[in-house]
């Protein structure tokens, strides 16, 4: 199967917010409680992601640079599926997977709550299960049981579904179905197909309206954001509002997971050598206590013996 993606154009968005509600229920993931609604960038309940809420439609207000007027925009906010994913690199038990066709997938089984993988990102979208006893990472997974999964695998969430829909396997027996927010969105913000593709279309509606685009403003060419950002990204992002003006980061071209490979490789050091450091004071504090013990044990023997003489 092909590299996957996601194609959002900003200009397109309504916030209606209908990918939001679907990726809930698709994920299962509860309503979860109102927060504050001033609580960070935007005006928008939750503020953020969580571990409940693996995306969020934003509404924030900013200045035009053009005009100086006061303008306002919806966005998205979900993990981004990166092709070299920090978080991958960062995780020292292979809880967190990258997928061949796009998804970076999350095992919950192996997760042992280091939290690497939210230093690591350069987007900040994985969240932590705060209110667990048993706390684990959880994300978008670009919908990983819709598109390229076998049915045997996620057939129970597909009961009830229409023939038509059951006969979109292919020939491996896997599901080929979009992600579930793509599939709602009713002003085709989102459009789903291989990466290639996606890619082709953005460049299409910028060649309609190249001065309408920011540039990149390292390259001065046309940006795409997500076609380079940290080795790419699998949700390629479109807008005529400047990028940082929407809240993404100018970020390297350099895959982010390089640079996490190198840290990460201290890590077995550290850790082998923090063993190694309690193992010994464990041995000493245990041998400091059988000496005490055992002086002790004499000090009681020898009173005893010059009681009795
Ligand atoms: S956006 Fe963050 S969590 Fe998602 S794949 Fe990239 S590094 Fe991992
Ligand atoms: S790809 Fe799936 S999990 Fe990710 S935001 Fe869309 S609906 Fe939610
Ligand atoms: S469903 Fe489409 S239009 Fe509605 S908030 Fe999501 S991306 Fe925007």
């Amino acid at each position: 199967m092909k590299p996957m993606a996601i194609l959002y154009d900003f200009d397109r968005c309504m916030g209606c917010r209908a990918c939001q509600i679907i990726c809930k229920m698709w994920n299962q993931n509860a309503a979860g409680k109102p927060s504050s609604f001033f609580q960070g960038p935007g005006y928008q309940n939750p503020g953020t992601l969580n571990d409940n809420t693996f995306s969020v439609v934003r509404y924030e207000e900013f200045v035009d640079p053009k005009t100086g007027e006061l303008r306002y925009y919806f966005g998205r906010t979900q993990c981004m599926s990166c092709l070299k994913p920090a978080c991958v690199s960062a995780c020292i038990v292979g809880a967190i997977e990258k997928l061949e066709h796009g998804p970076v997938v999350w095992h919950g089984e192996k997760c042992m709550g280091c939290r690497y993988c939210m230093v690591a990102c350069p987007f900040g979208i994985p969240k932590f299960e705060w209110n667990s006893n048993n706390p684990r990472i959880r994300k978008c997974t670009f919908c990983a049981n819709r598109q390229g999964s076998t049915y045997a695998e996620v057939g129970a969430k597909f009961e009830g579904y229409s023939d038509e829909q059951r006969a979109r396997l292919d020939e491996d027996g896997r599901l080929q179905l979009a992600p579930a927010c793509a599939t709602a969105c009713p002003s085709d913000t989102m459009v789903y197909g291989t990466r290639e593709a996606m890619l082709a279309e953005a460049y299409a509606r910028i060649d309609a309206a190249p001065d309408a685009y920011p540039k990149h403003p390292r390259t001065g060419k046309p940006w795409v954001y997500g076609e380079h950002e940290v080795g790419g990204t699998s949700w390629l992002l479109l807008s005529t509002i400047p990028y940082d003006k929407l809240g993404l980061p100018v970020l390297s071209f350099e895959p982010a997971d390089h640079y996490t490979k190198i840290s990460m490789i201290s890590v077995p050091i550290t850790f082998t050598a923090m063993a190694i450091a309690m193992g010994g004071a464990y041995y000493l504090t245990k041998r400091r206590g059988e000496v005490k013990a055992s002086e002790s044990k004499s000090e009681k023997s020898e009173a005893k013996k010059g009681g009795e003489s």
